[in-house]
């Protein structure tokens, strides 16, 4: 019943206040003002344990940490297998370069508010590609891990329609819409779209065939608090497996070696600096530092793939729980 890192206490603190603060609202629609802005952090955060959980599994037994990825889908707002095919298996091996599913430079290598507003519809499509065919191959050839993959859909959907009727009976059909929108579908559809803005912004106009300048890191203690570490991000691409509390003393070793320009303090300076003043003064935009993604060291630059993506080749490599070992 433990986690295997005393740290994963903290997670599941949070994780248990997650259906605590959807139940105070639903129950009680005047603490909506409180309480929403708590439920889109703590959706922010589900998904954070979500990347954390998927490449470092938080319990010893697989059934537990089957549990907690029904319980974060829910609360994440997807179904958490698809991290597998999209970000473990896919994005980790590419890192933003031709064949990453997640690409920051699909139609542009401009870094501007509204390619970094509308990066999630974009990547989102493309990732539906390696989640169809891990999808497809799981059926094919791991019963087990299908039967998982749907049972995380029935749940994830289950939770979706049945806290809207129980919204629904507790308040009346339009402010039970009104309360479940806020408390919940809002939340988790930020969850989601929280999580692939974050790959952008931890990606674009760095260096992917650089060993320390591939990812752009927010340093700053209280976000990483809140986002259990998820800022630092060269540490992570270098150890994928390491376990999320250990990011501070592995980035401690490498931060002087990191470009300067790809370590930021402030999450919201970077947001203010990177998309807020550009978007009145154009030559603030950052610039591509390094060599760009899509120019390989070898010559013959490359253009975004059309829909294409990597072959998985290994269904038992695949399940959650036992991916702990790709970076
Ligand atoms: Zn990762």
């Amino acid at each position: 019943m433990l986690p295997r890192n005393p740290a994963d206490y903290r997670s599941l603190v949070w994780a248990l206040a997650m259906p605590v603060v959807l139940v105070a609202q639903l129950r009680n629609p005047t603490l909506l003002p409180y309480l929403t802005p708590l439920s889109l952090y703590l959706a922010v955060a589900a998904g954070t344990m979500v990347h954390n959980h998927q490449h470092c599994p938080t319990f010893t037994s697989k059934r537990l940490n089957s549990f907690y990825s029904y319980w974060l889908s829910i609360f994440y707002g997807y179904p958490v297998f698809a991290w597998v095919p999209t970000h473990n298996l896919n994005h980790h091996k590419h890192l933003n370069r031709e064949g990453d599913a997640t690409i920051t430079w699909r139609h542009t290598n401009r870094n501007v508010w509204y390619i970094a507003l509308s990066y999630f519809f974009v990547s989102a499509y493309y990732q539906s590609f390696p989640i169809k065919e891990y999808i497809a191959k799981a059926k094919t050839a791991n019963p087990r891990l299908y039967r998982q993959i749907i049972t995380q859909y029935v749940v994830w959907i289950g939770a979706l329609v049945g806290t809207l009727i129980a919204s629904v009976a507790l308040n009346g059909v339009w402010v039970g819409f009104k309360v479940w929108i806020f408390a919940f579908g809002l939340p988790t559809l930020l969850g989601s779209y929280s999580m692939m803005w974050f790959n952008y912004m931890q990606h674009v106009h760095c260096d992917p065939w650089s060993k320390y300048n591939h990812s752009r890191n927010i340093t700053g203690r209280v976000f990483n608090f809140l986002v259990f570490n998820n800022g630092l991000h060269t540490v992570h691409h270098a150890n994928a497996a390491a376990h999320w509390s250990t990011a501070y003393a592995e980035h401690a070793k490498i931060a002087d070696k990191i470009h300067p320009d790809l370590n930021w303090r402030s999450f919201w300076w970077w947001v203010i600096r990177g998309y807020v003043i550009p978007a009145f003064l154009p030559r603030f935009e950052t610039k591509q530092l390094g060599r760009a993604p899509f120019d390989p060291p070898e010559g013959g630059r490359v253009a975004a793939s059309r829909g294409q993506t990597p072959m998985i080749d290994s269904v038992e490599a695949l399940e959650a729980g036992n991916n702990a070992q790709i970076a």
